[in-house]
């Protein structure tokens, strides 16, 4: 609804001095304020330049076709910024107000954020843009400029409640920043009504209030300007929000991270002492006899082997004895009370040759019925007594097999003493076996002592 005014400071108001001198003074003040808009547009081209934020370059653009288009209403255009260029200035005159519209438009619908608020509104507004756009290549023919000049009043009194809505409409969508432009917008509609009514001579015209008209655009720019820093710092704080938001799921992932490996940590602990416990078990087992719970053969000549090299070190005092020990006419128990009462024989024969045998001693289960003792830090003469006291014991105890049968047997026991030429336990058991046949070849139950 603005088009050229510059006529209306021409001839037909003259007469009065005193008229005529205010208008001088209006005119000076009206410089002020249209100079006071060209620094408002370069001080946002500077911010632009400074932190790149298309919103302010949006506004630079905005501000300065206001600035063009106050220049040219007010006469500045062609007094001052392209004097003598006629045609220059009747294209600029037409093409400002669509110039205008194509600015304002790019930044309403930027700094609304119009796209998110209402693609209805963000497009009506493109369309208006276009439209715009159009107007201009037109106002370069002079022919279509009073077409171009009707159009672009129609676009500015469809374009001007578009916008107001979008606004409306942003702001309750929370934008936040919305309420300042809404303020400025509502000032220069009412600007712009004012010069309109002036124009269609539905009000009388009044310098005061034709000199208004840049005063309420001064107004408008100034309060944009203010609701674009406002609408920067909210989106600074959104920012920062969001990163406080990132760094703090960020840190959840990492707490969570941190609790299942540390679960998983527990987990594994657990299963590898469980497997530890299992592997010792195993190993055990695997040196243990089944069925008497003595050292097994394997588990016997390790152990035994180890007392006989420590004795053997030891060149001092070389104690060490080995004891074989055979049940005597084992066959005849298992034919007579069967196989099972011939373990349970085994097993009490077992436990009760441990007693005798307490100390440095290994006792094993080497054979069916057959066991072995090496027992160091005694003389073989000891030995040969405690060996006789396991014989005794045997003898004098009677087993009794689960279905009630009572059961003696005897043993016969060979004993070996250590010798100095001996290289390992097994010669001197060597020995003890040699002794062993003697005491079943000299009518068993007996121990044989060979030095
Ligand atoms: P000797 O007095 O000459 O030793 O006579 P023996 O009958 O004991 O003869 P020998 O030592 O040669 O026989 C061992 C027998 O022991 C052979 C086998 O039937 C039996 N035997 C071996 N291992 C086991 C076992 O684990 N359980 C039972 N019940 N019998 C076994
Ligand atoms: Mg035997
Ligand atoms: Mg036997």
């Amino acid at each position: 609804a603005v088009s050229n005014f510059s006529f209306l400071l021409g001839g037909e108001v003259v007469g009065e001095t005193e008229m005529l001198r205010s208008v001088a003074t209006l005119n000076f003040l009206n410089g002020l304020i249209i100079g006071s808009i060209a620094i408002i547009s370069f001080y946002n081209l500077f911010i632009f330049l400074s932190i790149r934020d298309t919103n302010y370059f949006f506004y630079f653009l905005y501000s300065s076709s206001m600035f063009f288009m106050l220049s040219i209403i007010y006469g500045f255009g062609y007094q001052y910024l392209w004097p003598e260029s006629i045609k220059f200035n009747s294209f600029m005159t037409t093409a400002a107000p669509p110039f205008n519209a194509i600015f304002m438009t790019l930044f309403v619908r930027k700094f609304l954020n119009l796209y998110r608020v209402s693609s209805l509104m963000d497009s009506i507004l493109k369309f208006f843009m276009y439209a715009s756009l159009v107007t201009i290549v037109v106002s370069a023919f002079p022919k279509f400029q009073n077409v171009a000049t009707i159009w672009s009043g129609v676009l500015a009194v469809l374009g001007a409640p578009t916008v107001l809505v979008s606004g409306i409409l942003a702001l309750l969508k929370g934008e936040k920043s919305a309420k300042y432009f809404l303020i400025a917008w509502v000032l220069s509609i009412l600007s712009m009504m004012l010069m309109g009514l002036m124009i269609t001579g539905i009000i009388e015209f009044n310098f005061y209030l034709f000199y208004s008209f840049s005063l309420g655009i001064f107004l408008e720019m100034t309060l944009l300007s203010l609701a674009l820093a406002n609408k920067i710092h909210f989106l600074q704080l959104d920012k920062a929000e969001a990163t406080a938001a990132v760094l703090k799921s960020e840190m959840e992932l990492t707490k969570n991270l941190a609790t299942a490996a540390a679960q998983l940590e527990y987990k594994v602990s657990i299963r590898t002492h469980d497997l530890a416990q299992e592997k010792r078990r195993a190993e055990v087992q695997a040196r243990t006899d089944a069925l008497t719970g003595l050292n097994n053969r394997r588990a016997f000549f390790e152990k035994g082997e180890k007392l006989f090299q420590s004795v053997r070190e030891q060149n001092d005092s070389n104690l060490l004895t080995v004891i074989m020990v055979d049940i005597d006419f084992f066959k005849k128990v298992n034919d007579r009370y069967g196989h099972s009462a011939g373990d349970l024989v085994i097993t009490s024969v077992a436990l009760s040759l441990l007693p005798h045998f307490m100390g440095s001693s290994v006792v094993g289960r080497i054979g069916g019925e057959e066991f072995a003792v090496v027992i160091k830090g005694i003389n073989s003469s000891l030995a040969e007594q405690l060996a006789e006291q396991a014989r005794v014991a045997t003898e004098s105890r009677e087993i009794t097999s689960e279905d009630g049968q009572r059961m003696k047997v005897t043993i016969s026991l060979g004993v070996a003493a250590y010798r100095a030429t001996d290289q390992s336990v097994d010669e001197t058991l060597a020995r003890a076996d040699i002794a062993l046949y003697q005491a079943k070849e000299s009518g068993r139950n007996k121990v044989v002592l060979l030095v």
